[in-house]
């Protein structure tokens, strides 16, 4: 069984197209396109592309296309990605407007490219099905709740993929086993008292925590909307509601203008006075820069909160892993998160850290309570195995 995944952008195009016989699973091709204007033309080059390498011979060949989607009003898991689908995803283009948008985009035009290839989406808020009822609610009435103003959670493909192969490293067979199961057995009866406790952060150019107790995430630090939580590399992370009235009515910004600082020019950019890859705010405080060093602690100081909170609800961790771009890159960070942790189990071996690179990695000191992780994140390998799962149901 082959399957593609999409990754779409607003001006990029990624794929991977995995093979499967029975459980296992092979990596055919991986590519992408950058700057696409043409994104009809950019579905024709990456089929292209996959016929030059030999991975298909025809499209028919491809048994589902499988998408990262973020957000739906209403619907989470992994679903077809059909008209009531997308309609509901427009509905929630209005709190995810760097994700939803281009989303719809794609799967559409790929829908008219190829009508006869399902189309899955597996829904980043999907991970986040069976957290307690507490780690769903904000303090706004009732009413707000039932119109949809609640806590998803986000990068639920990156936080599970840590969840199994944590568990993996850990020795944990059985609750890496879970894992992999989580949506075929639903979750629940998973839970459980806990023996088996992960901190997963994934850091990137958007960023979560996420605590996972036996595999099953038990919240992300994200909420309604990918804006919340950490501060992004543009995009704000938390912030006290009442600063939207506020600058609304004492600066006179419109709707559309706070839409666009909150989306555009906030976190990292924000603070650091303009620049949001963490490479260049670093750079930028290697020459003196004060407000890029700020923004620098200040997301550290982030990251250490919500790993607080999680490590609370615990009740202790057996493993503390880093993921994605600056995770997986930036031993840096990783230290500075790591600082001054060792009451609470946490002793990174310095050596260690300083030699990971975008590997997996096991950094804390031998004798460390608590496992501290790098593990390169594999979003793409959890979706075309649940799109793999989904086929094989509703076949
Ligand atoms: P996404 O944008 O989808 O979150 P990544 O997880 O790859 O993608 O994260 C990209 C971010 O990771 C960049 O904006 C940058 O801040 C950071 N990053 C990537 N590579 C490095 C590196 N070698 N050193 C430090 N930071 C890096």
């Amino acid at each position: 069984m082959k399957i593609l995944v999409a990754n779409l952008g607003s001006t990029s195009l990624k794929w991977r197209l995995f093979a499967f016989e029975g459980a296992q699973f092979s990596l055919l091709h991986k590519g992408g396109l950058e700057r696409v204007t043409d994104y009809p033309a950019g579905i024709n080059e990456c089929l292209g592309q996959l016929k030059q390498a030999g991975a298909i011979q025809d499209e028919s060949e491809l048994s589902a296309v499988g998408f990262k989607t973020v957000l739906a009003q209403t619907v989470t898991g992994c679903v077809e990605l059909n008209d009531a689908v997308l309609e509901d995803m427009e509905g929630g283009n209005l709190i995810a407007p760097a994700h939803n948008p281009p989303y719809l985009t794609g799967i559409r035009l790929f829908a008219e490219r190829m009508p006869k290839t399902p189309l899955v989406g597996l829904f980043e808020t999907a991970f986040y099905q069976w957290i307690p009822d507490t780690a769903k609610r904000y303090g706004v009435p009732d009413s707000w709740y039932h119109a949809g103003v609640r806590r998803w959670g986000f990068h639920g493909a990156s936080h599970k993929f840590i969840a199994e192969r944590s568990a993996e490293l850990l020795g944990r067979e059985d609750i890496a086993h879970r894992a992999r199961q989580l949506y075929v057995d639903q979750g629940k009866s998973m839970i459980g008292d806990g023996d088996c406790r992960v901190i997963s952060c994934h850091l990137g150019g958007s960023s979560s925590v996420t605590g996972i107790r036996n595999g099953v995430a038990i919240g992300n630090s994200m909420g309604l909307s990918p804006q919340s939580g950490l501060p992004h590399n543009n995009r704000v992370g938390d912030l006290d509601a009442m600063a939207i009235p506020f600058m609304m009515q004492k600066k006179g910004l419109t709707l559309d203008h706070v839409i666009r600082d909150l989306c555009h020019e906030g976190g990292l950019k924000g603070v650091s006075g303009g620049h949001n890859d963490l490479r260049d705010v670093q750079a930028q405080s290697d020459q003196g820069n004060q407000d890029a060093q700020l923004a620098i602690d200040f997301l550290v100081a982030e990251i250490r909160r919500w790993i607080g909170s999680y490590y609370l609800e615990l009740n202790g961790i057996d493993a503390l892993v880093f993921t994605a771009g600056i995770g997986e890159n930036r031993a840096m960070m990783r230290e500075a998160v790591c600082a001054q942790l060792g009451n609470l189990g946490v002793c990174l071996d310095p050596v260690e850290n300083e030699a990971c690179q975008a590997a997996e990695a096991v950094i804390s000191h031998e004798d460390s309570p608590v496992k501290v992780m790098v593990i390169p994140t594999n979003e793409e390998l959890v979706v075309a195995r649940e799109v793999k799962r989904f086929l094989e149901k509703n076949s």
